[in-house]
């Protein structure tokens, strides 16, 4: 075990089943490379709003008009993570009760859509998010669904884009996606979504920290609504942010609760707070600016490696490696991956001839190694060991090698070195 954990010394008492469990779980992040695009490493001060006191707090409303009394803490707590959201992505109403991205989303269905409505949103296997129509979900089970995709070169077709919303008329058009690598054009998207009388949905679930940093356009000013994940490149808890224009507030909230959520979770509310306020900071700004140049150094390292990406080379913190020339799939590789240390996940490449559970593709992204302290020459290392982890997957001896070289980088950067150390 490792001399620096965080504290649960409780839980080992209470509960020594689950609290072994989360150290180990403390082990394998400390000795892997995370790669999965959607995670990062939250602070210290954000842990420990999630672990504090206010779960014990019923608040379900908003603050000052709350069901339960004894809300004049969690109210201040939750004014604070709303005017922090609007000022960091310039948007005027924010509901920060959303307890995930999905719910987020949800919440804008909830608000302007009547079961059955039409909805343009982009196509799951293409980079889109389930919540965006997939049938499974009940985006695509309730309401009547048109999916966009990507060209051959991984970017999003405008003029296609336009064509289905001219000929579909949806009332909501979605953009914003889960695995795209290249800027997204708001203004684009607004021009659309005018010409057609249609809401436009900005969910910048995967891009809200470089949106944060200014780093990304921002959707402010063309979308209505923008939702997004906290813990994304936000860095932020686990959950979701509902934003909007002031003359769709009042919906907004009521679509929330009590339109499709029980009480608020007021400890999340406020590692929301803290984590919005931690990215507003200029420490903030320069990590944004690191997930960039990290992002490209990976790129470039793997193409230099002889790999395919999706769209070539990245304009965000996400990638796609293109494994059919290799013969191998994504099922396969990611796990190779995992064996030598690395996490990542499998992922369609667009016209993949393999099947969502298999794929050909493996996703990648930088903001939790960015979080740790990896630089441009660290992530050309790691370009070079998934590289030869793919190449030569069946030479065991060649993957152990593989794995000690990760684990060297890993502890070159250790991760939550202050806590309980
Ligand atoms: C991750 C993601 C979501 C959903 O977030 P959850 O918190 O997992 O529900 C929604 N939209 C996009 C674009 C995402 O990438």
């Amino acid at each position: 075990m490792c001399e620096v954990s965080m504290n649960i010394e409780h839980i080992k008492k209470v509960d020594p089943v689950v609290a072994e469990q989360i150290e180990k779980e403390f082990e394998r992040q400390q000795n892997t490379i995370e790669l999965i695009a959607s995670e990062n490493i939250t602070s210290e001060a954000v842990m420990e709003a999630c672990g504090s006191v206010l779960t014990n707090k019923y608040a379900e409303g908003k603050p000052h008009k709350r069901f339960y009394n004894g809300c004049d803490h969690v109210d201040v707590i939750e004014e604070i993570a709303q005017k922090r959201a609007c000022e960091l992505f310039h948007m005027d109403h924010a509901n920060v009760q959303p307890h995930s991205g999905a719910q987020a989303n949800m919440a804008v269905f909830m608000a302007v859509l009547k079961p059955g409505d039409k909805v343009l949103g982009m196509d799951l296997s293409n980079g889109g998010h389930l919540s965006h129509g997939s049938p499974v979900n009940f985006s695509g089970l309730y309401f009547d669904v048109k999916s966009y995709g990507v060209d051959e070169y991984g970017n999003i077709d405008y003029e296609n884009v336009r064509k289905m919303a001219l000929e579909h008329k949806p009332k909501l058009i979605i953009c914003g996606a889960s695995n795209y690598s290249k800027i997204i054009d708001f203004k684009k998207f607004r021009e659309i979504a005018d010409e057609v009388g249609a809401y436009l949905l900005a969910d910048i679930a995967h891009i809200a920290g470089l949106v944060a940093a200014g780093l990304h356009p921002s959707p402010a000013g063309y979308a209505q609504f923008v939702t997004t994940t906290t813990h994304k490149s936000l860095r932020g808890p686990r959950g979701g942010i509902t934003m909007c224009d002031e003359e769709f507030a009042q919906i907004i909230d009521k679509a929330v609760f009590p339109g499709m959520q029980g009480g608020p979770l007021e400890h999340i509310i406020a590692g929301k707070a803290v984590a919005l306020l931690e990215a507003s900071k200029p420490e903030f700004k320069a990590y944004a600016e690191q997930i960039l140049k990290n992002a490209k150094a990976l790129a470039q390292g793997l193409m230099d490696e002889g790999m395919d990406i999706v769209g070539g080379m990245t304009e965000n913190h996400l990638m796609t490696l293109d494994l059919r020339k290799t013969g191998k799939t994504g099922k396969d590789m990611a796990n190779v991956l995992e064996r030598v240390g690395i996490t990542a996940n499998k992922n369609t490449v667009p016209d993949d001839p393999q099947s969502p559970f298999v794929t050909s593709g493996i996703r990648l992204g930088v903001p939790a190694v960015t979080t740790r302290g990896f630089k441009e020459d660290d992530m050309t290392e790691v370009a070079k060991i998934i590289a030869s982890a793919i190449f030569s997957s069946d030479n065991e001896l060649g993957l152990h090698n593989l794995r000690e070289r990760s684990l060297k980088l890993c502890k070159k950067y250790p991760i939550y070195m202050r806590i309980g150390g």
